[in-house]
């Protein structure tokens, strides 16, 4: 049987276990030019969180009654289709379930001898490429920028960290907690780090960066963003990536200090991952040789079972998570 995780109300605040209805049907078969794939594990996104609002964004919201949309890694069990044949894994937006039935749109193939199959929804999939577009096409990274990160110890965070070490930066790194400030700083190579739920903000980024920033990279939005506006270098790029903080607020927080950008000639930029699919294959090439030459490090926070899925979703805002955070729905 299929299980799938459908979405049954709409929460006002953080999701809660009736946001869900967990919903059980046959494992389908596929028709001609359509596969069928056993899902191992399914990506947990911030932005699921903006996909269940019934607001414009940049995807239509996911309907009452729909099968929750989220990133997929599995294996084809069944497949009348010309490319994907059985026995082949495949990454994609199979949804929250089990088993997905699909036409291939969107789905590609994977060599799961290369690195562990989480990875290809972690550091090799949405998050570790929206860390690489994000730091180079929108930041612009140089050799010797000053680069601080939010959500520093997370899934697209880390990544851009390591990719701005890597490029000779100095690199500070923003998370919650003693433990994933060592982290940032002990295995990642971080410069320096903060912890914003023990410093104060905006002496972290003082005592940090104490002649400002070439770069922002944020990822949670709110006040973080407003004290990193406050300290910017001439010229220097802020990437909005994310807003995490505001998620689960009707009452989106707007910036304050934005008005910095006009005394430093400073320019802030939002951009989508998915704008950059045609040079996805450019990104995993360096990401996964950087992989392999051990100057990137990417971890997965792997939990267990679709029934679990409220849960463990929860855990993206509450911070009790160590690296992407990844859903194991298949079923031995
Ligand atoms: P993640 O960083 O692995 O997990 C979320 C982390 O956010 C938590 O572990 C927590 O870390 C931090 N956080 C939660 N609530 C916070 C708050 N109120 N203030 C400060 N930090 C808070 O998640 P991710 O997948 O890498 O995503 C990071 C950001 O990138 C999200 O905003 C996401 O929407 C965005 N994103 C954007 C794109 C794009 O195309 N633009 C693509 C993917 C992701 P601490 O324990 O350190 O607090």
């Amino acid at each position: 049987m299929n299980k799938r995780l459908l979405l049954a109300h709409r929460p006002e605040g953080l999701p809660t276990e009736d946001t869900w209805k967990l919903d059980v049907q046959p494992i389908p078969e596929p028709g001609e030019g359509q596969l069928v794939v056993r899902n191992h594990y399914v990506s947990l996104d911030p932005a699921m969180r903006i996909w269940i609002k019934d607001v414009r964004s940049y995807l239509p919201p996911v309907q009452l009654g729909d099968v929750m949309r989220g990133g997929t890694i599995g294996e084809v069990i069944a497949s009348k289709h010309p490319t994907f044949k059985e026995g082949m894994y495949v990454s994609g937006w199979g949804g929250i379930q089990q088993y997905t039935l699909t036409d291939g749109q969107g789905m590609f193939a994977v060599d799961p001898s290369l690195v562990p199959l989480p990875t290809y929804i972690g550091g090799l999939g949405m998050p570790g490429l929206t860390a690489y577009f994000g730091i180079f096409d929108v930041c612009k990274i140089k050799e010797g920028d000053v680069v601080l990160i939010s959500g520093g110890a997370g899934a697209v965070g880390s990544v851009a960290g390591q990719i701005a070490k890597i490029k000779g930066c100095y690199v500070v790194g923003i998370a919650g907690g003693p433990e994933k400030c060592a982290y940032m700083k002990d295995e990642l190579g971080f410069d320096d780090v903060i912890d914003y739920k023990n410093e104060n903000i905006y002496a972290g980024i003082k005592r940090s960066c104490p002649k400002g920033m070439d770069v922002y990279f944020d990822n949670v939005g709110g006040e973080i963003l407003d004290a990193a506006l406050a300290r910017l270098k001439l010229g220097a790029r802020i990437a909005i990536c994310g807003a995490i903080s505001q998620y689960n607020s009707d009452d989106f927080y707007g910036p304050k200090n934005y008005s910095n950008l006009i005394n430093v000639r400073g320019t802030m930029q939002g951009f989508l991952v998915l704008d950059y699919g045609k040079r996805y294959g450019e990104a995993v090439a360096q990401m996964g040789q950087w992989m392999a030459q051990g100057k990137l490090k990417t971890r997965e926070a792997i939990y267990e079972g679709i029934e679990n899925f409220n849960d463990t979703f929860l855990r993206l805002f509450n911070g009790d998570k160590k690296g992407k955070l990844v859903l194991k729905v298949i079923e031995d």
